[in-house]
């Protein structure tokens, strides 16, 4: 019997769980074709230590050769139109790897991640070069570069309304500037202020620690506000108060790659049945994982994956093969700098169970050294899994 098709749009955290699972329970089934714009991936949880010296990209940068030998067919382009009618899938030549074209499918997992969009920010498209953050393999050096020439002033971080993909970012770029300015011995010369367009920094579980380090550290809060516009040293939030900026680290609001609202998938996300049926709602043979999909639950890592598990899981169900485990839960660490300014970032540890009503949270609130470490063993641990090396 043919085997039946399966492609990925995404190889990255969902894309390669979900083909992975898929080719170890059902590889004598499914041919798994992952198509990816890059042919590297990078890491995000730990993207942030590279502000202060303590990642390098080395570290978190992968190749899909090794994940190509283990049986996943990879394909390299930028995916920009999907026809869930006729199953079809096109993608473009993508930079640096010659190749472009359609690829049929029997399923089609959509697993691209989120597109980080300032557009409805005014001044934005002028004065986008001012806003750096740790999201990006450029940006994130350019506010490294900022953060250890200035020398005075005021550095604004902005976190956007949720749901963006991981929540703690923004106050770790903030903790993480203030560790860099003390370490400079130029803190005293900056105001650092945190801009959250939510009620408090997030995520919520440990938004009590995160607020009393700022405190300890003299960082201004402010919250519920959204940036509104960007002028060429100052920002205006949307009730009008206008502040100047030396520093500008903020993250766009995010949504879902323009091609899934093109082919009727979803608007700002990809719409799903439910958490655990990733199918879409129209669409039997079109499921999404990772943080394009409409779920309610953090964009994070863990979840990214969980929801690839459940994705396999409804192909593997379909085709009357083994299951995977699978549940709803996060252990997650979220950096909080060093107050005292010495480069050795502590973290705190937290957690979400979404298999109990409510969710139940957990953390520890003493930031520990330890906890930085973890945080890196699990995502080099996630990077082995997933790319072979
Ligand atoms: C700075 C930063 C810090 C983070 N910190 C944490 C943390 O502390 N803890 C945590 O749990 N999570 C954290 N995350 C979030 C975590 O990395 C994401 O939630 C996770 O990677 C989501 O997986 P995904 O597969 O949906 O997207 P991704 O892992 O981003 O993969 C998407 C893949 O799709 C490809 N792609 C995109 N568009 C197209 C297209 N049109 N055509 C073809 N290919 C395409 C991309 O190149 C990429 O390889 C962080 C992320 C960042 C960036």
């Amino acid at each position: 019997m043919a085997k039946k098709r399966v492609v990925v749009i995404g190889g990255g955290i969902a894309g390669m769980g979900a083909a992975k699972t898929l080719l170890e329970k059902a590889g004598d089934q499914l041919e798994v074709t992952v198509v990816n714009k890059d042919p590297f991936y990078m890491a995000g949880p730990t993207r942030p230590l590279i502000l202060t010296g303590e990642q390098s990209y080395d570290r978190i940068v992968r190749g899909y050769e090794e994940a190509a030998r283990l049986g996943v067919r990879v394909v390299f382009g930028l995916v920009d139109r999907v026809d869930p009618a006729e199953r079809k899938v096109y993608y473009r030549e993508a930079p640096t790897k010659a190749g472009e074209g359609v690829l049929e499918y029997d399923y089609l997992i959509v697993a691209p991640g989120v597109v980080l969009d300032g557009s409805e920010i005014e001044g934005y498209q002028q004065y986008w070069m001012n806003a750096a953050n740790v999201y990006e393999p450029g940006r994130v050096n350019t506010l490294k570069r900022r953060v250890w020439t200035a020398n005075e002033g005021t550095a604004v971080i902005y976190a956007p309304p949720m749901p963006y993909r991981c929540a703690p970012a923004p106050s770790e770029t903030t903790l993480a500037i203030h560790t860099i300015l003390a370490h400079r011995g130029v803190r005293g010369k900056f105001r650092v202020i945190h801009v959250d367009a939510n009620d408090k920094p997030q995520p919520p579980v440990i938004a009590d620690v995160v607020k009393s380090l700022f405190e300890e550290a003299g960082i201004e809060l402010i919250t519920s506000r959204r940036i509104v516009e960007i002028g060429k040293d100052y920002i205006v939030l949307d009730d009008g108060e206008k502040i100047n900026y030396t520093i500008l680290a903020l993250l766009e609001p995010n949504r879902a790659p323009r091609f899934i609202q093109e082919a009727g998938l979803g608007d700002k996300w990809f719409e799903i049945r439910s958490p655990t049926n990733l199918r879409h709602v129209k669409y039997d043979d079109v499921l999404a994982a990772g943080d394009v999909a409409k779920l309610p639950f953090p964009k994070n890592q863990e979840i990214a994956y969980e929801s690839a598990l459940y994705a396999a899981n409804n192909i593997l169900e379909e085709l009357g093969a083994e299951t995977v485990k699978v549940q709803y839960a996060f252990l997650g660490w979220a950096y909080v700098g060093n107050l005292q300014g010495k480069l050795e970032t502590l973290s705190l540890k937290f957690g979400l169970n979404f298999t109990t009503k409510p969710p139940k949270p957990t953390k520890d609130p003493e930031p520990k050294k330890e906890y930085t470490k973890a945080k890196d063993e699990w995502e080099q641990a996630y990077l082995r899994n997933l790319f072979g090396y």
